[in-house]
């Protein structure tokens, strides 16, 4: 792909520009799915405050610092990424997907479960009532330590770019999921229909938020069933 090659000769400047402009459609495009969705459902929303503005905008150049990490281990060799439609586009996505549910799972609970939680995560609980800004709301800390296991998952094995592109893609869509505030799926939505128990609903995250003893997972509730740290549906 033209595209890589580019970006394999890029210098780390270069890289770092295509990346920050990368990383801010994607604040941009995940507000806007998240305020609109908002908007449709006719939930009102709060401005968002200056320091909301400040926090988000560190998340973001962190997130394209860590990108530019991941890109330099990349050019160098130590991140392999196979390119082209074939069946490991959809294997990738769905291991990605769940070795990154169980790792974040684990580093949610251990924060909670540390003299972290006051220091550092503490500052993501202060909204009890999430907005899809929230998704941006993080102490620097955890932005660094997430980026971290990002890392070094892609330094774990050879993964199909098209894989690496659509788990983001799908990262991104639960964080703004989670962060929504309001169940779209109805009160009871999540219940009715069986494929969504076992997802990261809107309510799902938003117990956590309200009761932080539970619900620890960010894509799925499969961890939080399985070690027994599932919030029960009145929660929510
Ligand atoms: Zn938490
Ligand atoms: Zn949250």
């Amino acid at each position: 792909m033209q595209y890589l090659d580019t970006l394999m000769h890029m210098s780390a400047w270069q890289l770092f520009l295509v990346f920050l402009i990368q990383n801010l459609l994607v604040f941009a495009a995940a507000l806007g799915l998240g305020y609109i969705i908002r908007l449709l459902f006719q939930v009102p929303s709060q401005q968002i405050t200056r320091k909301e503005w400040r926090l988000a905008g560190i998340t973001v150049i962190i997130n394209s610092v860590i990108t530019l990490v991941g890109g330099l281990l990349w050019q160098s060799g130590f991140i392999h990424l196979q390119s082209g439609w074939n069946s490991t586009v959809l294997t990738d996505t769905i291991i990605l997907f769940l070795a990154m549910d169980l790792l974040m799972y684990v580093f949610h609970y251990l924060i909670h479960h540390s003299v972290l939680y006051r220091y550092i995560h503490q500052l993501h609980h202060e909204a009890i009532d999430p907005t899809p800004v929230d998704l941006f709301v993080l102490h620097p800390v955890e932005t660094i330590g997430f980026g971290l296991l990002w890392l070094m998952v892609l330094l774990s094995g050879h993964f199909n770019l098209l894989a690496v592109i659509l788990y983001l893609c799908l990262n991104v869509v639960f964080g703004v999921v989670g962060h929504l505030g309001f169940e779209p799926l109805g009160r009871h939505g999540s219940g009715q229909w069986k494929a969504f128990q076992w997802m990261g609903t809107s309510s799902f995250h938003h117990a956590h938020h309200r009761d932080i003893n539970g619900n620890f997972g960010f894509y799925t509730s499969i961890w939080d069933r399985l070690f027994r740290t599932y919030l029960p549906a009145d929660k929510k």
